[in-house]
């Protein structure tokens, strides 16, 4: 599965946050499936709109979270498109080793064949999110569609781990259409990326290192995937990219909680 390198549009125009240049995909990415540059541009985000029930805990707004919650030189590790009886694993193992905590962003049909990894990512510690029912690109849908998938992939999760808290929501292929005012709904909040590095073409392990290490910037949340193909260069690559990062300065951290 392929995503934009870039959802940063909904959160640069509130007027408190200075405009960030929209990263622009390059001709590697593009290579990679739908160009979905156009699809990411929605319109203006409900800055300030707040509800308070549904899958997440707290309040959810409907701007596109991409930055860590404590900013300076962290990042925040997000793992799209599992869970995978292979890849989710052996990542699970590697998270573990170097005491990391990340996100997960479940696939409702991946998640219905191995609820038991589901569980497995909870006991790790790390945090989950929405990644919709089907993956099916939900930028033209109607907010009634988009809410009936949301709450069945939800569901599906909470089949396999209930009560678990359900903070985020991210929209396949970064096409956001809609879906972050209904996944604010229901108490999820959007969550984009900063840095995308190509993890499905796969372009190897040490470039993957070498995307990650050199593209990196304080506060970014990088997306990365452990399902819907073969992720093993994703989970070597995470092996070394943290302690590496680490000896840099940098620090793990998680997305922020709001917009
Ligand atoms: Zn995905």
């Amino acid at each position: 599965m392929t995503e934009t390198t870039s959802t940063t549009g909904r959160t640069t125009r509130t007027g408190t946050r200075s405009r960030r240049p929209r990263r622009l995909a390059t001709p590697l990415l593009l290579t990679t499936g739908l160009c979905l540059g156009a699809l990411t541009v929605a319109g203006p985000a409900r800055a300030g709109q707040t509800q308070e029930r549904g899958h997440g805990k707290g309040k959810a707004t409907a701007a596109v979270v991409d930055s860590t919650r404590h900013g300076g030189r962290t990042l925040a590790l997000t793992f799209d498109d599992g869970p995978d009886p292979t890849d989710t694993p052996r990542l699970l193992r590697v998270l573990r080793e170097h005491r990391v905590k990340a996100v997960f962003c479940l696939w409702g049909d991946h998640v219905e064949r191995h609820p038991e990894l589901v569980r497995a990512i909870v006991r790790g510690g790390h945090t989950l999110c929405n990644h919709s029912l089907h993956h099916d690109d939900m930028g033209t849908w109607t907010e009634e569609r988009i809410r009936a998938d949301l709450e069945r992939a939800g569901a599906e999760i909470h089949r396999a781990a209930p009560g678990v808290p359900i903070p985020y929501f991210r929209a396949p292929y970064g096409s956001w259409g809609k879906t972050p005012e209904v996944a604010a709904s229901l108490g999820m909040q959007p969550l984009g990326w900063r840095l995308a590095v190509g993890d499905w073409e796969p372009p190897g392990t040490d470039e993957l290192v070498r995307r990650v290490v050199e593209g990196v910037t304080p506060g970014a949340v990088v997306l990365l995937h452990d399902g819907g193909g073969d992720r093993s260069q994703t989970v070597e690559a995470v092996d070394r990219i943290i302690p590496r990062l680490r000896a840099e300065g940098w620090r793990f951290d998680r997305p922020a909680r709001h917009g």
